[in-house]
């Protein structure tokens, strides 16, 4: 066994290897840039080397910079995690020569499927079944539309060096063959430097599923069931879970024997994903195999009870493989979210800045639930924009699916993050959908479920009764604080009322409150039943935990100017707590408009001016590109909210702006 590797990532997904690496008694070398030197994968590493400036190209992605780090630290393997260098077979070639092992496939595997024709070709010779359509490349237009007419309409137009949903068309008839065809080639020649495109079948209503495989050094291979990871976002996964509600264990055996076999073809001998695109009558075809240890590999990990890296590394060094197929028995139910540092509520932009608050909830387990959190930052930690948003990923495990759901629900009710924005309600109201606790999933999901993106309505009927009940509850225990401060009337004469209107968001509730026995007795008017809300919260906890009729809950509290926000199963609401003379008042004072006309136009977050589309004076209509800003790796257009005529502009291309800034201004 190796006694000191390198981990050449940074984030979660480096943290997550030296736990492994630790309780394999092996030593672990972190390498960070710049924008890293406090980040907590340095800080959980017995040694850490710096390999360069920020940017990923000069220092997580510059192979000689790793190279040079494995030399100066004495590893003798390299983790390369996801992403950065581990899909590029020049980097374990690079490694190989300097006599250090990659803990990852071989790199002709990685070639042979680092291609997404030639992996086709692969499958289809290993019987694999493969998405109808063309086995090679597209030379014309002319060809991809006689291609696609054989076919048969929609079809799907891929970049054969493809990846990370880019360089893909969905073509409907003949004339969006020809379009799809040459926007498929120029964003593939700009994203990849390989302009060769392939047409196949789209299937409709589509699911993802993948299938696991594990082999070593000397021919065995096995598989560790499947994951789902239909819940996407312009192609981007956001839920997986494990097993997949679709499969039954035919199909599952189906699908493990097709990709165990690719697998073997090519000499397959690490960790990897074969990945699949089912239809809802449970066919399934070949999409592509990932060569490397996949961000929702803890799903995997929790329903079979294996650590991957472990197994990674294990056969990295040489060993056999411990597993048989008959040892892989799938236990229960998984399911997992990726935490993004982005805001749900405009259009997911990405968002920056430094955790003032990060309390991820704690990993139990308890009655059969478990609850882990993979996270690479701690509170203080500062997000950057050099990187990818991804902070944390959080996987619940229980017997059953529902309970997973249930586990992960609660556990996105009590992580609390401040100082940025994240995707946590976005997470936590999709929890909450029918459709997705029933499992009818489709790629389309998202866009189905929130097609004018996301707006969680203020909880109404008996989930706002419960909040609101909370609400008063809260209130009443400040109240009953702020009257233990000595040197106040407590005389008979002063008795706190009872009666209050509790606002959240648009809806009132009239209730009394008072202190009982068995906790704070809440009695809604027009509704005869006593309610019993009882919790240890104190005064300034960010997290109210009790129970509501014996129900438990979770909600977050934020103080806000006369009351707090209340955050709870994806909804996040205003709540203010007002006498009934109080509320009379309130009604009728107007409340505070922003200062801001809405003339300007603002950075949402910080980020470089990419360009300004419009110049002084111009016309323009609602809609139309103002400017775009470049942040996290992403480039985001900002868009006219209304017509109008740009009077000044006060960004220029290059500069950098803060979340805010003024861009542009409307007359
Ligand atoms: P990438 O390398 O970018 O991950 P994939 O080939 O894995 O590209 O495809 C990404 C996603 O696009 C899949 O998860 C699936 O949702 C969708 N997709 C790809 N090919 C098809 C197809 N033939 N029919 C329907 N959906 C597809
Ligand atoms: P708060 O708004 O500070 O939470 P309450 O809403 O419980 O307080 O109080 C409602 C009203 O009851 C107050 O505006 C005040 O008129 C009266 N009151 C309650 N407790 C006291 C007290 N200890 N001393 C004086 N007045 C009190
Ligand atoms: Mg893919």
């Amino acid at each position: 066994m190796f006694k000191r590797i390198l981990i050449a990532n940074r984030g979660e997904i480096a943290c997550r290897i030296i736990k492994t690496a630790r309780r394999l008694g092996i030593a672990a070398v972190a390498v960070y840039s710049d924008a890293d030197k406090d980040a907590l994968h340095v800080e959980m590493a017995d040694q850490a080397v710096r390999i360069g400036p920020p940017p990923a190209a000069e220092s997580y992605l510059s192979i000689e910079a790793i190279v040079e780090a494995c030399r100066s630290s004495h590893v003798e393997a390299v983790h390369p995690g996801y992403g950065f260098l581990s899909e590029q077979a020049a980097f374990p070639r690079a490694l190989a020569k300097a006599g250090v092992v990659f803990i990852g496939p071989h790199p002709d595997a990685i070639d042979a499927m680092g291609d997404k024709i030639a992996a086709k070709q692969a499958a289809a010779k290993a019987k694999v079944s493969t998405v109808p359509g063309y086995q090679g490349e597209i030379a014309d237009e002319a060809q991809a539309q006689k291609v696609a007419a054989e076919i048969g309409y929609p079809v799907m137009i891929k970049a054969a060096a493809g990846g990370g949903g880019k360089g893909l068309r969905i073509a409907r008839d003949k004339a969006e063959v020809a379009e799809g065809f040459l926007r498929a080639r120029s964003e593939a020649k700009s994203s990849f430097g390989d302009d060769r495109v392939f047409v196949e079948k789209y299937i409709e209503n589509p699911r993802h599923i993948e299938i696991q495989v594990l082999g070593d050094k000397y021919g065995n291979v096995i598989h560790l069931g499947e994951r789902e990871c239909s819940i996407q976002r312009r192609n981007q996964k956001i839920v997986e879970e494990a097993p997949s509600p679709l499969l039954d264990e035919t199909t599952r055996k189906k699908m493990g024997a097709q990709a165990v076999a690719l697998a073997k073809a090519v000499g397959y001998d690490s960790a990897g994903t074969v990945e699949f695109v089912a239809a809802q009558d449970k066919s399934f075809y070949f999409l592509e195999m990932n060569t490397r240890l996949q961000v929702e590999h803890p799903v995997t990990e929790l329903v079979t009870g294996f650590d991957l890296v472990e197994q990674m590394i294990r056969v990295a060094a040489g060993e056999k493989l411990s597993i048989r197929q008959s040892d892989v028995k799938l236990k229960g139910s998984a399911v997992e979210t990726r935490i993004y540092a982005e805001d749900p509520y405009r259009n997911f932009l990405p968002s920056t800045g430094r955790l003032t608050r990060y309390w991820p909830p704690a990993e139990t387990v308890k009655g059969g639930v478990t609850v882990r959190v993979d996270t690479g930052v701690t509170e203080g930690s500062e997000i950057s924009l050099f990187y990818d948003p991804m902070i944390a990923k959080l996987v619940t495990h229980a017997p059953t699916r529902a309970g997973a759901i249930t586990a992960q629900a609660d556990a996105l009710d009590s992580f609390v993050i401040d100082g940025i924005r994240h995707n946590i309600p976005f997470l936590a109201a999709l929890m909450q959908l029918e459709r997705w606790k029933a499992g009818q999933l489709s790629t389309g999901f998202i866009t189905e479920e929130f097609p004018k993106g996301f707006h969680p309505a203020a909880p109404a009927g008996e989930a706002g009764q419960t909040l609101a009940a909370v609400a008063a509850a809260i209130d009443h225990v400040l109240g009953e604080r702020k009257r233990r401060i000595s040197g106040q009337r407590l005389d008979a004469a002063v008795t706190r009322e009872r009666r209050r209107v509790v606002r959240l968001g648009d809806s009132e509730f009239v209730l009394d409150i008072n202190r009982e026995d068995d906790g704070l007795a809440v009695r809604f008017d027009g509704d005869a039943k006593r309610h019993v809300v009882s919790s240890d919260w104190k005064p300034g906890g960010a997290l109210w935990t009790g129970t509501v009729d014996n129900d438990p809950l979770t909600v977050q509290v934020r103080p806000v100017l006369n009351g707090f926000e209340l955050m709870h199963c994806g909804t996040d609401v205003r709540a203010y707590v007002f006498t009934e003379r109080e509320a009379e008042v309130a009604r009728v004072v107007p409340p505070r408009i922003a200062a801001d006309g809405g003339k300007a136009v603002r950075c949402p977050m910080p980020g470089q001016v990419v360009s300004i589309a419009v110049t002084e004076g111009q016309e323009v209509k609602a809609g139309e590109a103002l400017a775009v800003v470049e942040a996290m790796k992403m480039e985001n257009v900002l868009r006219a909210e209304r017509d109008g005529v740009v009077r000044r502009i006060h960004a220029r291309p290059g500069e950098s702006l803060a979340v805010d800034a003024v861009i542009l201004e409307f007359a």
